[in-house]
């Protein structure tokens, strides 16, 4: 389907759209479409009717331009959405041949849900019952993510909701990656700003360790993120790594996590300043080995450039590197992701993390884009899924994203003992995560489960100059943390 046209959607005795927009997209993951609520808004040889009628049986037509296919159904009025996207879903399936790998499972995190019914004493086979019948997953993603929930349980039974985790951002690249979604500037943009940003970002991690010393909260996890930390200098990044020294107490933490990144920005002084200041866990990301590939992208480095920073890492004594890929990038067969793959495991990190493409409306190929079709993506998660469980790796967490190619999931797997906590934490949302850095967001869990966010201004223009600002919402940070604390811990 074409991005410009919009598919018109009517409802007609239902208001359905959420989860009717969530199913289509299953379909036509980069489409966009017109709602209404009259046939007579119809335009063009494509579209869906959702009608409900007063007794409570419905009927679905969708037609995709040829002759337009019926389905009826009866469902109680609980089940009745449900039962609706169901039957959208198989008769989108009979059109188009696209059978989804999740089913029909929008808006639920797969591996939370499996948690939840392991939780509440059912068995394996009584979850893929219910995963499997009532939302149709595909038994090998029904396997992927209840393998996934059994190894991160033993982990979360030991999470601390009394503590926080703290990221920090470092919201830019040397260049922007064209499949890139992520707020990242560039290097060259960004230069002249950097002392001022860097004098904030440092400030903001002072006044967040005050607010932690004064509640009493003990620090679990920090990440550095991004864009890409490494893209700032050695100094710059002492400088930060510095203040979270002197702002909060290492001697407590779980795991201080770096994601280095892009390869053409890590340097053996970079490095060392991660290793003196008190991480010991590093991400090294070539997304591909592929020289071909990496140039459509946009990348500045080879896969050679990617196997020297990883090994440099080893080198300065990097016991805990991550490696991230992506399964779908443009020009990329699924022989060349497997010899990436394979490649990757040669050099045997303790984890190994296989994102799926995601075409996102402000990345530029999706405005360029047709690369989602007849993608082999789907063929390179199934080699990732047997590759890495065959040599020794574990999923651990995972999650999934809307506009990915083919629906596919993105999905960590990490030797036994190298599971990243702040990734388990970050998708299981039970820990608060305090950010700092611009484009960086706060979560405040609260005792009662209530989830609340405070959002960091994009452009380090603006988190400079409006950083007085920004620090009155910190307010909210101390009193959720105390009411956390004050709060018996289950
Ligand atoms: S390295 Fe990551 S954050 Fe930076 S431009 Fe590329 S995709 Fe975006």
């Amino acid at each position: 389907m074409n991005n410009d046209t919009k598919m018109p959607i009517v409802l007609i005795g239902n208001s359905f759209k959420y989860e009717i927009e969530a199913t289509l997209k299953l379909f036509f993951n980069t489409a966009r479409f017109m709602f209404c609520t009259d046939r007579s808004e119809i335009v063009g040889e494509r579209y869906v009717v959702a009608e409900v009628h007063e007794n409570g049986s419905f009927a679905v037509e969708v037609c995709l331009g040829d002759e337009p296919v019926i389905t009826e159904g009866e469902a109680a009025p609980d089940k009745l959405e449900h039962e609706i996207c169901r039957a959208l879903a198989h008769t989108l399936t009979e059109l188009t041949g696209i059978r989804p790998p999740w089913g029909i499972m929008t808006g639920i995190r797969p591996v939370k849900k499996v948690t939840e019914l392991i939780e509440r004493g059912l068995g394996k086979e009584q979850i893929r019952a219910e995963l499997t019948e009532r939302f149709e997953l595909l038994p090998d993603k029904f396997e992927l993510a209840y393998a996934t929930a059994v190894n991160q349980l033993p982990i979360l039974e030991k999470i601390d909701l009394s503590a926080a985790s703290l990221y920090v951002s470092i919201p830019f690249c040397p260049t922007r990656c064209s499949y890139c979604s992520f707020v990242s500037h560039s290097m060259d943009s960004a230069r002249k700003l950097m002392p001022e940003y860097i004098a904030a970002l440092c400030r903001e991690l002072e006044i967040m360790g005050d607010i932690v010393r004064e509640t009493g909260t003990k620090i679990d996890t920090i990440y550095f993120g991004g864009g890409t930390p490494t893209s700032i200098s050695a100094d710059e990044l002492q400088a930060v790594m510095e203040a979270v020294e002197r702002s909060f107490d290492l001697g407590s933490i779980r795991e201080y996590s770096v994601e280095a990144g892009r390869p053409d920005t890590i340097t053996e002084e970079k490095l060392r300043v991660i290793k003196e200041l008190g991480a010991s866990r590093i991400s090294v990301n070539p997304q591909t080995l592929n020289d071909d590939v990496l140039r459509v992208i946009g990348r500045q480095h080879s896969g050679e450039d990617a196997i020297r920073a990883f090994e440099l890492a080893r080198r300065l004594g990097f016991d805990n590197i991550n490696t991230d890929l992506i399964a779908g990038l443009p020009t990329e067969s699924a022989e060349s992701f497997r010899n990436t793959l394979d490649r990757i495991c040669e050099l045997s990190p303790e984890s190994i993390t296989v994102h799926t493409l995601t075409l996102k409306r402000s990345a530029e190929l999706f405005e360029k884009s047709s690369a989602n079709i007849k993608n082999p993506a789907a063929e390179m998660v199934d080699y990732s899924v047997e590759k890495l469980i065959g040599s020794g790796y574990l999923p651990y967490y995972m999650y999934r994203q809307k506009n990915t190619v083919d629906n596919l999931e993105n999905v960590g797997y990490a030797k036994k003992g190298f599971e990243s906590w702040y990734n388990i934490f970050i998708m299981d949302e039970t820990q608060t995560i305090l950010g700092a850095g611009c484009a960086a967001s706060t979560k405040l869990v609260y005792p009662d489960g209530k989830i609340s966010r405070i959002h960091n201004y994009k452009f380090p223009y603006e988190y400079i100059s409006r950083f007085d600002e920004l620090m009155t919402k910190k307010t909210e940070v101390t009193e959720c943390l105390k009411k956390i604390k004050s709060t018996p811990q289950k």
